[in-house]
Protein backbone atom coordinates (compact mmCIF):
# COMPACT_ATOMS: atom_id res chain seq x y z
CA UNK A 1 0.00 0.00 0.00
CA UNK A 2 1.10 3.27 -1.29
CA UNK A 3 0.55 6.34 1.04
CA UNK A 4 -0.25 9.82 -0.82
CA UNK A 5 -0.76 13.25 1.18
CA UNK A 6 -2.86 15.98 -0.82
CA UNK A 7 -3.87 19.65 0.68
CA UNK A 8 -6.61 19.04 2.85
CA UNK A 9 -8.61 22.24 1.50
CA UNK A 10 -7.43 24.75 -0.50
CA UNK A 11 -6.07 25.33 -4.22
CA UNK A 12 -4.56 21.92 -4.68
CA UNK A 13 -7.34 19.87 -3.43
CA UNK A 14 -9.86 19.81 -5.97
CA UNK A 15 -7.78 19.12 -8.88
CA UNK A 16 -5.70 16.39 -6.60
CA UNK A 17 -8.50 14.17 -6.18
CA UNK A 18 -9.81 14.89 -9.69
CA UNK A 19 -6.32 13.73 -11.06
CA UNK A 20 -6.69 10.87 -9.03
CA UNK A 21 -10.10 9.96 -9.99
CA UNK A 22 -8.78 9.98 -13.59
CA UNK A 23 -6.29 7.64 -12.96
CA UNK A 24 -9.32 5.40 -12.43
CA UNK A 25 -8.73 4.92 -8.79
CA UNK A 26 -11.46 5.02 -6.26
CA UNK A 27 -11.87 6.27 -3.05
CA UNK A 28 -15.06 7.70 -0.61
CA UNK A 29 -14.17 11.11 0.69
CA UNK A 30 -15.77 12.71 3.75
CA UNK A 31 -14.50 16.12 4.71
CA UNK A 32 -14.32 14.55 8.33
CA UNK A 33 -11.69 12.08 7.66
CA UNK A 34 -7.88 12.56 7.75
CA UNK A 35 -7.45 9.76 5.49
CA UNK A 36 -9.01 7.11 3.10
CA UNK A 37 -7.99 4.24 1.20
CA UNK A 38 -8.85 3.24 -2.39
CA UNK A 39 -10.96 0.58 -2.47
CA UNK A 40 -9.49 -0.66 -6.37
CA UNK A 41 -5.73 0.50 -6.39
CA UNK A 42 -3.34 -0.07 -3.59
CA UNK A 43 -3.34 3.91 -2.30
CA UNK A 44 -3.93 5.27 0.84
CA UNK A 45 -4.52 9.24 0.87
CA UNK A 46 -3.69 11.21 3.83
CA UNK A 47 -5.44 14.87 4.06
CA UNK A 48 -2.95 17.45 4.90
CA UNK A 49 -1.65 21.15 5.12
CA UNK A 50 0.07 22.06 1.91
CA UNK A 51 3.30 23.30 4.27
CA UNK A 52 3.24 19.81 6.21
CA UNK A 53 3.55 17.51 3.05
CA UNK A 54 7.04 18.13 1.93
CA UNK A 55 8.06 17.29 5.71
CA UNK A 56 5.92 13.85 5.75
CA UNK A 57 7.33 12.92 2.49
CA UNK A 58 11.03 13.29 3.35
CA UNK A 59 10.45 11.57 6.72
CA UNK A 60 8.64 8.90 5.04
CA UNK A 61 5.59 9.25 6.96
CA UNK A 62 3.71 9.85 3.63
CA UNK A 63 5.39 7.42 0.70
CA UNK A 64 4.31 10.03 -1.89
CA UNK A 65 2.71 14.00 -2.54
CA UNK A 66 1.20 16.79 -4.24
CA UNK A 67 2.48 20.19 -3.89
CA UNK A 68 3.36 23.61 -4.78
CA UNK A 69 6.66 23.55 -6.13
CA UNK A 70 6.72 27.22 -4.72
CA UNK A 71 6.21 25.27 -0.97
CA UNK A 72 8.70 23.04 -2.19
CA UNK A 73 11.89 24.95 -2.64
CA UNK A 74 11.32 27.20 -0.16
CA UNK A 75 11.62 24.02 2.03
CA UNK A 76 14.40 23.35 0.14
CA UNK A 77 13.44 19.92 -0.63
CA UNK A 78 13.19 19.84 -4.25
CA UNK A 79 15.21 16.56 -4.65
CA UNK A 80 11.86 14.79 -3.31
CA UNK A 81 10.11 16.06 -7.18
CA UNK A 82 8.98 13.71 -9.55
CA UNK A 83 6.68 15.12 -12.08
CA UNK A 84 5.38 18.37 -12.85
CA UNK A 85 1.32 18.15 -13.03
CA UNK A 86 0.40 20.99 -14.87
CA UNK A 87 -2.27 22.58 -12.32
CA UNK A 88 -2.41 25.07 -9.65
CA UNK A 89 -0.20 27.39 -11.60
CA UNK A 90 0.95 30.55 -10.35
CA UNK A 91 3.73 32.88 -9.92
CA UNK A 92 5.74 34.31 -6.87
CA UNK A 93 6.31 38.23 -7.62
CA UNK A 94 7.63 41.33 -6.44
CA UNK A 95 5.46 44.00 -6.05
CA UNK A 96 4.97 47.80 -4.72
CA UNK A 97 2.21 50.25 -4.41
CA UNK A 98 1.60 51.50 -7.79
CA UNK A 99 2.39 55.35 -7.17
CA UNK A 100 5.85 53.91 -6.18
CA UNK A 101 8.72 54.69 -9.58
CA UNK A 102 9.97 51.86 -10.09
CA UNK A 103 12.80 51.03 -12.80
CA UNK A 104 14.41 47.96 -12.14
CA UNK A 105 14.79 45.73 -8.59
CA UNK A 106 17.70 47.50 -7.94
CA UNK A 107 15.23 50.13 -6.24
CA UNK A 108 14.55 47.43 -3.52
CA UNK A 109 17.93 48.08 -2.03
CA UNK A 110 17.74 49.00 1.59
CA UNK A 111 13.70 48.19 1.21
CA UNK A 112 11.79 46.16 3.12
CA UNK A 113 10.06 43.39 1.37
CA UNK A 114 7.27 41.33 3.40
CA UNK A 115 7.15 37.55 2.04
CA UNK A 116 6.30 33.73 3.27
CA UNK A 117 8.76 33.25 1.01
CA UNK A 118 11.79 34.43 2.42
CA UNK A 119 14.52 31.81 1.19
CA UNK A 120 13.29 31.93 -2.40
CA UNK A 121 13.02 35.81 -1.94
CA UNK A 122 16.75 35.60 -0.42
CA UNK A 123 18.31 33.84 -3.25
CA UNK A 124 16.61 36.00 -5.97
CA UNK A 125 17.53 38.85 -4.24
CA UNK A 126 21.50 37.76 -4.17
CA UNK A 127 21.16 36.06 -7.91
CA UNK A 128 20.18 40.11 -8.68
CA UNK A 129 22.71 41.95 -6.26
CA UNK A 130 20.25 43.40 -4.22
CA UNK A 131 20.25 44.10 -0.25
CA UNK A 132 17.16 44.36 1.36
CA UNK A 133 15.63 43.14 4.47
CA UNK A 134 13.16 40.49 4.65
CA UNK A 135 9.86 40.37 6.85
CA UNK A 136 8.30 36.93 7.47
CA UNK A 137 5.11 37.26 7.80
CA UNK A 138 2.74 34.25 7.23
CA UNK A 139 -0.59 35.47 5.60
CA UNK A 140 -2.34 38.97 3.86
CA UNK A 141 1.01 39.86 2.89
CA UNK A 142 -0.50 42.68 0.10
CA UNK A 143 -1.46 44.71 3.17
CA UNK A 144 1.91 44.72 3.76
CA UNK A 145 2.89 47.99 2.26
CA UNK A 146 -0.29 50.25 3.29
CA UNK A 147 -0.07 49.49 6.72
CA UNK A 148 3.28 50.58 6.96
CA UNK A 149 5.03 47.56 7.45
CA UNK A 150 6.97 47.30 4.20
CA UNK A 151 8.10 49.15 1.45
CA UNK A 152 7.44 45.84 -1.26
CA UNK A 153 5.98 42.19 -1.17
CA UNK A 154 6.86 39.13 -2.31
CA UNK A 155 3.55 36.93 -2.94
CA UNK A 156 1.91 34.87 -5.30
CA UNK A 157 -0.20 35.94 -8.12
CA UNK A 158 -2.03 33.99 -10.69
CA UNK A 159 -4.58 36.64 -12.31
CA UNK A 160 -3.17 39.65 -10.48
CA UNK A 161 -6.43 41.02 -9.47
CA UNK A 162 -5.91 40.82 -5.59
CA UNK A 163 -2.79 42.70 -6.05
CA UNK A 164 -4.56 45.87 -7.84
CA UNK A 165 -7.13 45.86 -5.04
CA UNK A 166 -4.82 46.54 -2.93
CA UNK A 167 -3.02 49.65 -4.72
CA UNK A 168 0.09 47.36 -5.73
CA UNK A 169 1.69 46.54 -9.04
CA UNK A 170 3.49 43.82 -9.89
CA UNK A 171 7.32 44.74 -11.31
CA UNK A 172 9.23 41.32 -10.91
CA UNK A 173 9.17 37.62 -11.43
CA UNK A 174 10.30 35.74 -8.84
CA UNK A 175 9.27 31.74 -9.62
CA UNK A 176 7.24 30.36 -11.65
CA UNK A 177 5.26 27.27 -9.39
CA UNK A 178 2.14 24.24 -10.71
CA UNK A 179 1.56 21.30 -8.75
CA UNK A 180 4.41 18.58 -8.18
CA UNK A 181 3.96 15.15 -7.29
CA UNK A 182 7.02 14.53 -5.30
CA UNK A 183 8.03 10.77 -3.36
CA UNK A 184 9.91 9.73 -0.58
CA UNK A 185 13.66 8.53 -1.05
CA UNK A 186 13.78 5.62 0.53
CA UNK A 187 10.64 3.74 -1.38
CA UNK A 188 10.96 -0.01 -0.93
CA UNK A 189 10.90 -2.14 -3.64
CA UNK A 190 6.85 -3.00 -3.45
CA UNK A 191 6.08 0.68 -2.95
CA UNK A 192 8.41 2.02 -6.04
CA UNK A 193 6.44 -0.82 -8.69
CA UNK A 194 3.22 0.78 -6.94
CA UNK A 195 4.53 4.39 -7.90
CA UNK A 196 5.79 3.10 -11.41
CA UNK A 197 1.90 2.08 -11.90
CA UNK A 198 0.41 5.24 -10.84
CA UNK A 199 2.51 7.56 -13.09
CA UNK A 200 2.22 5.13 -15.61
CA UNK A 201 -2.00 5.87 -15.37
CA UNK A 202 -0.84 10.05 -14.73
CA UNK A 203 1.06 9.51 -18.43
CA UNK A 204 -1.84 8.60 -19.38
CA UNK A 205 -4.57 10.90 -17.82
CA UNK A 206 -1.91 13.91 -19.55
CA UNK A 207 -1.46 12.68 -22.62
CA UNK A 208 -5.17 12.05 -23.27
CA UNK A 209 -5.94 15.89 -21.87
CA UNK A 210 -3.64 17.36 -24.03
P1 LIG B 1 -3.09 25.26 3.85
O1 LIG B 1 -4.26 25.56 4.69
O2 LIG B 1 -3.13 23.83 3.33
O3 LIG B 1 -1.78 25.63 4.46
P2 LIG B 1 -2.60 27.54 2.06
O4 LIG B 1 -3.52 28.66 2.39
O5 LIG B 1 -1.17 27.60 2.46
O6 LIG B 1 -3.27 26.16 2.52
P3 LIG B 1 -3.51 27.65 -0.73
O7 LIG B 1 -3.86 29.09 -0.84
O8 LIG B 1 -4.63 26.66 -0.73
O9 LIG B 1 -2.53 27.36 0.49
O10 LIG B 1 -2.51 27.32 -1.91
C1 LIG B 1 -1.93 26.05 -2.06
C2 LIG B 1 -0.96 26.10 -3.24
O11 LIG B 1 -1.70 26.37 -4.44
C3 LIG B 1 0.08 27.22 -3.16
O12 LIG B 1 1.21 26.83 -2.41
C4 LIG B 1 0.41 27.42 -4.63
O13 LIG B 1 1.30 26.41 -5.10
C5 LIG B 1 -0.93 27.20 -5.30
N1 LIG B 1 -1.64 28.49 -5.46
C6 LIG B 1 -1.80 29.47 -4.55
N2 LIG B 1 -2.52 30.50 -5.01
C7 LIG B 1 -2.86 30.14 -6.26
C8 LIG B 1 -3.64 30.77 -7.26
N3 LIG B 1 -4.18 31.97 -7.07
N4 LIG B 1 -3.83 30.12 -8.41
C9 LIG B 1 -3.30 28.91 -8.60
N5 LIG B 1 -2.54 28.26 -7.69
C10 LIG B 1 -2.32 28.86 -6.54
ZN1 LIG C 1 -0.18 26.33 3.47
Amino acid sequence: MLRLAIQKSGRLSEDSLKLIRECGISFITSSLKLKTESTNFPLEILYLRDDDIPGYVADGVADIGIVGENVLVEEGKQALAVEKLGFSKCRLALAVPKTMEYESVQDLNGKNIATSYPNILASYLEEQGVQAHIHTISGSVEIAPSIGLAEAICDIVSSGSTLISNGLKEVERVFKSEAVLIASEGLSEEKREILDRLLFRIHAVQRASK
